[in-house]
């Protein structure tokens, strides 16, 4: 169907602030219906370290609707077919893909950045996509309480970006709700994240896994020649983790994973540790006139279960969804955009809830400091024939998977 042929009216544009999962995904959906879409992404390349690796066996099948999943698979990535931790030695196994009903019953572990290239390089394809890398969004141009478009920095100097809705979806410190005062619900989050890479050895295991045991939570992300290492401490406890000295930190690290024993001497400074602080939280409004804010800029994701990019793709495609026919038809209102909020609210905040819950075991696992041994609950839990499948749907699928519509 020839979307520019059927309206009488010129579609609206959208001003999308913000080129990480969300933005991308909505970026691309919404050029693929005929929308005029501007993706304002502040850094140069996607190029980041600290960007999760996880790809969801629901968004891959997003991917697969959109006729995409053979080609990014064809990226260099690994499968993990379900998620285990070794707590006090003991493997366990927490969740497993291989049940669920989707054409990838696996997560991908690709570089989030390698999936954001090859999204935009498909998303490029559409006339009416427009990506500008190093243009940061500074604030919101505003009329009479409606928001009107962006004021952004570029390399060439500030520009407006007039557009008919604009869309927040620049992460966790979004400029876009600071700009609109957008109230915000906090959490509180008793933990944060010490990010660091390790060089991988042959024989080293292929899936991510986390370590638990002696009041340290570690977890490994393969990313072929080195592990991507996530830390967590007790919240605000890094400087008495630098005071106690690098060669402690080292051997901390080694009496987790014995198996990195002889390679921690990498870590010789500070400066290739990076403090990562963790935050749940969401908007109480998701939305004003003329401007929607989805993903982490609505609702910021904490790292664990490992579920904040595919909330974020599925608030991108819940949005395409609900907005492309208002804007294709420049029929646009405030009640289309309190629809996106209404309709993914409650999946959003009960996954934050079930994070907030593992956040209080984390935190007590943190305060050990004797060998640990699997919580009773975990071991029963883990011993319910099912229950791998059903901790791997939520995982893999989220509470609300959503699927792509073709207008
Ligand atoms: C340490 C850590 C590890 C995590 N690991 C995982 C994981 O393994 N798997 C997982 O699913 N989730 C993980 N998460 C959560 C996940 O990162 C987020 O939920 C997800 O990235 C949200 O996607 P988003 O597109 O909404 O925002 P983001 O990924 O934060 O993307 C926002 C984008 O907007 C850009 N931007 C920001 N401000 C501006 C501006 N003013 N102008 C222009 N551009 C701007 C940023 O550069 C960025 O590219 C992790 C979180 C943390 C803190």
């Amino acid at each position: 169907m020839d979307v520019t042929t059927t309206h009488r009216t010129p579609p609206a544009t959208c001003c999308i602030i913000g080129g990480g999962p969300a933005g991308i995904m909505l970026g691309f959906l919404l050029a693929r219906s005929g929308v005029p879409v501007t993706v304002l992404e502040k850094h140069k390349d996607f190029f980041r370290d600290f960007r999760g690796d996880t790809i969801h066996p629901s968004t891959l099948e997003l991917l697969y609707e959109l006729g995409l999943l053979e080609k990014l698979l064809a990226l260099p990535h690994s499968q993990v077919t379900g998620l285990s931790a070794i707590v006090g030695g003991q493997r366990m196994v927490m969740s497993d893909f291989s049940h669920l009903p989707t054409h990838a019953k696996f997560v991908a572990l690709m570089p989030q950045w390698d999936f954001l290239n090859f999204l935009s390089t498909e998303a490029s394809r559409f006339p009416n996509f427009t990506i500008r890398m190093g243009w940061e969004a500074t604030g919101l141009l505003q009329q009479n309480g409606v928001t009107t478009g962006v004021v952004a920095n570029t390399p060439d100097g500030p520009v407006e970006i007039p557009a008919t809705l604009t869309v927040g979806c620049d992460g966790r410190h979004a400029i876009s709700r600071q700009a609109a005062h957008l109230p915000l619900f906090d959490f509180g989050v008793p933990i944060d994240i010490l990010w660091l890479r390790i060089a991988r050895q042959p024989g080293d295991p292929e899936n991510a896994l986390g370590y638990v045991n002696y009041g340290r939570f570690i977890i490994l992300i393969n990313r072929n020649d080195y592990f991507q290492v996530g830390y967590l401490i007790p919240k605000d406890t890094f400087p008495q983790i630098q005071q106690a000295g690098l060669p402690a930190f080292q051997q901390g690290i080694e009496r987790i994973v014995p198996f990195l024993a002889n390679r921690t001497a990498e870590i010789d400074s500070w400066d290739k540790v990076k403090l990562l602080t963790i935050q749940v939280n969401h908007l109480t409004q998701w939305s004003e006139p003329g401007l929607l804010c989805i993903g982490d800029a609505a609702h910021a994701m904490s790292p664990v279960g490992g579920i904040g990019i595919n909330i974020a793709l599925q608030d991108a495609v819940a949005t395409a969804n609900l907005l492309t026919e208002a804007l294709l038809s420049n029929a646009l209102t405030e009640h289309h955009l309190r629809q996106v909020q209404q309709y993914r609210e409650s999946a959003v905040h009960n996954t934050q809830r079930a994070q907030v819950f593992a956040h209080r075991i984390l935190r007590h696992v943190l305060s050990r400091t004797d060998p640990i041994q699997a919580p009773l609950p975990l071991r029963i839990l883990t011993h319910i024939p099912g229950f791998k499948y059903l901790a791997g749907r939520f995982i893999g699928m989220g509470l609300q998977p959503e699927h792509i519509k073709n207008f």
